[in-house]
């Protein structure tokens, strides 16, 4: 899992972040080591998968420079947040759009750099979208608060 956020007061920067759940803190230190107690039935990082949730994140990235993150986006990515419901038609439409963008950018990206086999890929962008189709009706789990703060999320 992994998102994008704006560093504020520097324009045009921000952090991507990926996560790998139970993975030996602290987190910024690249480590093949597991923290004591992971389950063991806990799969090891699937890179193709983490490739893409890279791009994605580095979609938004790109979308923010493009100025799409503004008051509008942020409206709308709180009321996504938000346990109201049902999210209305521009809220939704604010939120696929750049859903859409992100995942733009990062194909764009994967094939730049060579990478031209998007089966794949195409199938985690349909997943995705379809995911956010369901957040547009069902307000988030308390589950998501504690356990997803991912692409998904925005
Ligand atoms: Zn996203």
């Amino acid at each position: 899992m992994g998102w994008f956020a704006p560093l504020d007061g520097l324009a045009e920067k921000g952090l991507i972040v990926i996560v790998r759940n139970y993975y030996r803190e602290p987190a910024d230190v690249p480590t093949r080591d597991r923290n004591p107690g992971t389950p063991k039935d806990v799969p090891t990082v699937d890179l193709r998968e983490e490739l893409f949730t890279l791009a994605h994140e580095y979609g938004h990235f790109r979308s923010y420079t493009e100025g799409h993150h503004n008051s509008e986006y942020s409206k709308a990515l709180t009321a996504l947040e938000g346990a109201a419901r049902p999210l209305s038609e521009s809220t939704c439409e604010i939120i696929w759009n750049e859903e859409k963008r992100a995942w733009d950018h990062a194909r764009a990206l994967l094939i730049d750099n060579d990478i031209t086999q998007l089966d794949d890929f195409e199938k985690r962008v349909a997943m995705s979208l379809s995911e956010y189709k369901k957040r547009f009706i069902d307000p988030p789990t308390e589950m998501d608060a504690t356990t997803s703060h991912d692409d998904e999320a925005c």
